[in-house]
């Protein structure tokens, strides 16, 4: 009970509590049932391959991303550390939960309950200013504030680096992070610098130093350009980056860091798939006015195995892939890179696609889960992403097919990128670059892991567009539902006409800019089949992610 009269003395309370400020926190054994929705694995690499002193650079490193994690909890919530070192020191089985639950939430808020406090004494959902703002902040003071300010102060107020504070006479003002994380910027930066100091490689030891200089100045733009031009085997990325947790605007940046390997067989294998991406755009099953004869540059891939996160990399659902970086100043003079996370999606599809197969394909089958189609079709989604009609022309005039699909455009392009990834691989099947034992498996996994994105629900761009392709599929045949044993299987011999047939469909729907038609497709096929819905509400009792471990040491 002690958490709750330290933190309301200290009048730490939200706009939304005060309707409600009393609430009755979770017994232990409901803490046990939330923590059991994520599945504790060891996520690590090779480490012994780095030369000595990489290995060195490793472990500053590790150390840095640890600071972002204070970072981190002193952005989302001024009673973050507090409440930390209560939980610490609370050696009860119900203490040692609420501490092992706050570590998965980096907070005191439940992310997969709404972000619903878990814990007494703190606000009773997530606050949506984070403590980026003040926290009686309105939205209307504060556009009202900046609607008065030069432009020049508007840019530093609404810019990804600087925190929103009240003056001595209750004014708004804008602090730097520089200034606002002094001490703990202070900390990252000397260990990003005696990194680099240790680093070999040119790319690598750029990134750190310029990396630390803008912890110092709260100049990211220099250390942007050198993370996308990072080739190394390590592949750090560090810094303030998401928006996601400032609800009020999307303005301010949270701290995070992948420290990663770079993986090398996989990397060669998306260097060697990338060679054939012109002639895959050639045998599209699309009408030729609708290929693009000369593809332009791809968005740099890379793919890495993560040995150490920190900060909103650690809270709730673990990313397996990201885009960064997003300051549109550096995307547009260098575009943007995408980083995909080999042995944390190979830990999700241990703990979570595996189980889900179990229940959800035909017996016969299942031999033919594996984790490289599964890994391989991934990547050969983010590779057809660029493939397909972009630049189309709609009643004689210029336009793009994002534009021309408004709101309904992602979700139609995530569909595309999935069946055209399927195309694709059986391209390269078929040439005789892929070996011709993943051609079964990919479909197989494929349909398993159709559930495992639906489960995230169908009013999201991925799992609307793949509840578009397996009702497609079912419909034309390409998998069955069998009622007897209620569950799935892929006919062999009709999905891929139907995989070309959907890919067909949806490629000239988008060369054409055909939002109607595209709305259409969605609105009649983006639903559940009663077969699926009673699939998934067989799922309830496989996690829903996985806590990564890791067990590195560090400076
Ligand atoms: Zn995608």
């Amino acid at each position: 009970m002690k958490p709750i009269i330290i933190l309301l003395t200290t009048g730490v309370l939200c706009m939304g509590c005060t309707n409600s400020p009393k609430q009755t926190s979770p017994s232990a054994s409901d803490l046990a049932q939330k923590i059991k929705r994520f599945a504790p694995v060891v996520i690590t690499a090779d480490t012994a391959r780095l030369s000595p002193a990489d290995q060195h650079v490793l472990s500053k490193l590790v150390a840095a991303a640890k600071i972002m994690d204070t970072l981190y909890l002193v952005q989302g919530w001024e009673g973050n550390l507090t409440m930390l070192k209560t939980l610490e020191a609370d050696g009860s089985t119900e203490g040692r939960e609420r501490l092992h639950y706050f570590h998965i939430n980096m907070g005191p808020w439940s992310r997969l309950d709404e972000n619903k406090a878990f814990i007494s004494g703190t606000p009773v959902v997530k606050p949506p200013q984070a403590n980026y703002y003040p926290e009686k902040m309105t939205k209307e003071e504060f556009n009202e504030w900046i609607s008065r300010l030069p432009e020049a102060e508007q840019k530093k107020a609404t810019g990804f680096f600087t925190t929103i504070r009240r003056d001595a006479n209750g004014k708004l003002k804008a602090v730097p992070y520089n200034e606002e994380y002094h001490d703990l910027l202070m900390r990252a930066s000397s260990l990003l610098s005696e990194a680099a100091a240790l680093a070999a490689n040119p790319t690598l030891r750029s990134f750190l130093e310029k990396r630390a200089a803008a912890f110092l100045s709260n100049d990211y733009y220099d250390s942007d350009v050198a993370w996308m031009d990072l080739d190394s085997p390590i592949e750090p990325t560090i810094g303030p980056y998401e928006v996601y947790m400032d609800e009020l605007f999307n303005y301010k940046a949270a701290f995070e860091a992948f420290i990663a390997l770079r993986n090398n067989e996989e990397t060669s294998k998306l260097t060697k798939f990338s060679g054939f991406l012109q002639e895959i755009e050639n045998n599209l099953p699309i009408a030729d006015q609708y290929k693009n004869p000369k593809l332009g540059a791809m968005a740099p891939i890379r793919v890495v195995d993560q040995v150490a996160i920190g900060g909103e990399a650690k809270a709730g659902v673990q990313t397996a892939a990201f885009n960064l970086p997003n300051d549109e100043h550096v995307v547009a003079e260098k575009g943007s890179k995408r980083v995909m996370l080999y042995n944390v999606q190979r830990a999700k599809f241990e703990k979570i696609l595996k189980p889900i197969a179990d229940l959800a394909i035909d017996a016969k089958q299942l031999p033919l889960i594996a984790f490289e189609p599964f890994f391989t079709h991934i990547l050969a989604h983010e590779l057809m992403h660029g493939l397909g009609p972009h630049s189309i022309v709609v009643s004689g005039k210029k336009t793009t097919v994002r534009q021309a699909m408004k709101e309904i455009g992602s979700a139609f392009e995530e569909a595309k990128a999935d069946v055209a990834g399927l195309f694709a691989l059986q391209f390269l099947i078929d040439k005789g670059a892929i070996s011709k034992e993943m051609e079964n498996q990919m479909y197989v996994t494929f349909l398993a892991s159709a559930f495992r994105s639906l489960r995230f629900g169908i009013a999201e761009a991925h799992g609307r567009g793949m509840a578009l392709q397996l009702s497609y599929l079912l419909k034309e045949g390409a998998f069955s539902y069998n009622e007897e044993t209620g569950r799935f299987s892929v006919n062999f011999d009709q999905v891929k006409r139907a995989v070309r047939k959907l890919t067909n469909e949806m490629m000239t729907i988008q060369a054409q800019g055909n939002y109607e038609k595209a709305k259409e497709m969605l609105n009649r096929m983006a639903v559940l089949e009663p077969s699926v819905q009673r699939t998934l509400d067989k799922l309830t009792s496989i996690p829903v992610d996985i806590e990564p471990v890791t067990s590195l040491n560090q400076e």
